[in-house]
């Protein structure tokens, strides 16, 4: 499998390794041109969504990645990622992709808890290393949108169709559970149903 990974700024090379302990064929997208190949999914991974907002729309790839998430490419984001993908942020005018039906606050967790790290639930997956780093938090979901993960009565993982999307970072310890979790709910049945219409 072709995983694709938003290289313009944050912790993808975390993400890239526990994708490629997973087997799969890793690749980066830090212009418009990587954008043309054939992928199998994307990764949008944690970082500052300013800087990675700001970047996509200079370098004329927001519009593009943006069609192949609306037609279906599975996508996995943490953190930041939800930040992009969110359809709205609260109290905060800027949409990027736009495509996820969730309202999210940036930096939702106050000062003294702004980073901080858990063993949690996650769908069916049990003791899942969670780590908060000035995460947001959703704050609101569309009907419909499976919750996958929750701290403190706080929806922190959702899964929308293609898109899986969650507020910490699973990547960062050598658990690999999460990424597995979306290679084989999303992506595997997303190819398969590709295969099917050739
Ligand atoms: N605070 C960051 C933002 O608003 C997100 C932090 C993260 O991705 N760990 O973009």
């Amino acid at each position: 499998m072709k995983i694709a990974f938003l290289a313009l700024q944050g912790d993808f090379a975390e993400h890239k390794q526990s994708f490629a302990s997973l087997g799969c064929e890793c690749v980066e997208l830090r212009q418009k041109k990587d954008l043309e190949q054939d992928l199998d999914a994307l990764v949008l991974p944690g970082g500052e969504s300013t800087v990675q907002g700001k970047l996509l729309r200079d370098l004329k790839m927001l519009e593009p990645l943006k069609e192949k998430i609306v037609s279906g490419l599975p996508v996995m984001a943490t953190c930041a990622g939800v930040i992009l993908l969110a359809e709205k942020l609260v109290e905060d005018e800027t949409i990027h992709f736009g495509v996820l039906s969730v309202h999210v606050r940036r930096n939702a967790y106050g000062r003294q808890l702004s980073s901080f790290y858990i063993r949690g639930n996650f769908g069916n997956l049990q003791n899942i290393p969670m780590s908060f780093i000035r995460a947001p938090r959703i704050e609101f979901c569309a009907p419909g949108t499976e919750l996958l993960s929750e701290h403190e009565g706080r929806i922190t993982a959702v899964r929308q169709g293609n898109i899986l999307g969650m507020t910490f970072h699973p990547e960062l310890t050598e658990d690999n559970r999460v990424s597995r979790y979306f290679l084989e709910q999303i992506v595997q049945p997303w190819r398969d149903s590709r295969k099917e219409c050739v």
